[in-house]
């Protein structure tokens, strides 16, 4: 049972075909699909519910991205909170940090990002965390927010930022860029994280995994990660898919499925 914690089921390039991917994605084993709440800007935050209604294994978050900070009014967080009562909805997110992009200005991303987290801790809700090249931001907001639980999604910050987010409790997860070949680093922290902290996704429909770098990414294809994942910890793939599936369900509690 291969769970995909972060995936973008609503993106426009999956309109022709998303019916299929979805059953692509059952027919690979994937059981869990967690599909993000961002859309194409806060307006758009309640985008991932629909397939979340009409599937019982797909979940959805509701939240603001960095990239969209910018555009973030008061009325949108009182829209996340109206959101984030409905029973498909089980996290915050993604919200976060993007300093390669900067397609905010720094001090709002930060803004937006806090009071995400703030909003997050007071619904116990977990926070999905989207974090790039902004380290030292990232640890020290975290931080100030605690105890807030979450995952630092499609991680690839350094080690330092891995072990400040374990230490505050927080799952690691691990998309298609640990599989690319420059990516030793990653790798060697997709080793050590502990097997409760673990999990994996696609972020679909970017960052393919090797064999499919460079097309678009769909939930199947998260088993090219799980494998990849698996072999570095030497474990087997259904060894993998157990404890991430596992690591999901208690981080999210996602409602009975069948
Ligand atoms: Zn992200
Ligand atoms: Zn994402």
């Amino acid at each position: 049972m291969l769970t995909d914690s972060h995936a973008h089921l609503d993106d426009a390039r999956f309109a022709a075909d998303r019916d299929e991917l979805i059953q692509r994605a059952w027919d690979a084993g994937v059981r869990r699909i967690l599909t993000i709440g961002n859309g194409t800007g806060p307006d758009d935050m309640g985008c991932g519910i629909p397939y979340a209604q009409s599937h019982n294994w797909i979940f959805t978050s509701v939240g603001i991205h960095p990239h969209d900070a910018s555009k973030a009014e008061d009325r949108h967080f009182q829209m996340m909170e109206t959101l984030a009562e409905h029973p498909r909805v089980l996290a915050i997110g993604e919200t976060g940090l993007d300093y390669h992009y900067d397609n905010s200005p720094r001090d709002v991303q930060r803004q937006v990002f806090e009071r995400q987290l703030e909003l997050a801790g007071r619904l116990r809700l977990p926070v999905i965390v989207h974090t790039r090249e902004a380290d030292d931001d990232t640890g020290r907001i975290l931080q100030a927010a605690a105890p807030v639980d979450g995952v630092l999604h499609c991680f690839t910050s350094s080690a330092h930022l891995a072990e400040v987010a374990l230490r505050l409790g927080f799952l690691i997860s691990f998309s298609g860029i640990v599989t690319f070949p420059n990516a030793r680093d990653l790798a060697d922290i997709a080793r050590s994280v502990p097997a409760d902290r673990l999990l994996v996704e696609t972020d679909c429909p970017y960052l393919a995994p090797v064999p499919h770098r460079g097309k678009r990414n769909e939930p199947a294809f998260v088993a090219e990660t799980a494998k990849f994942v698996a072999d570095l910890r030497g474990i087997t793939i259904e060894e993998l898919a157990d404890v991430t599936t596992r690591n999901f369900t208690r981080l999210f509690s996602p409602p009975e499925t069948a």
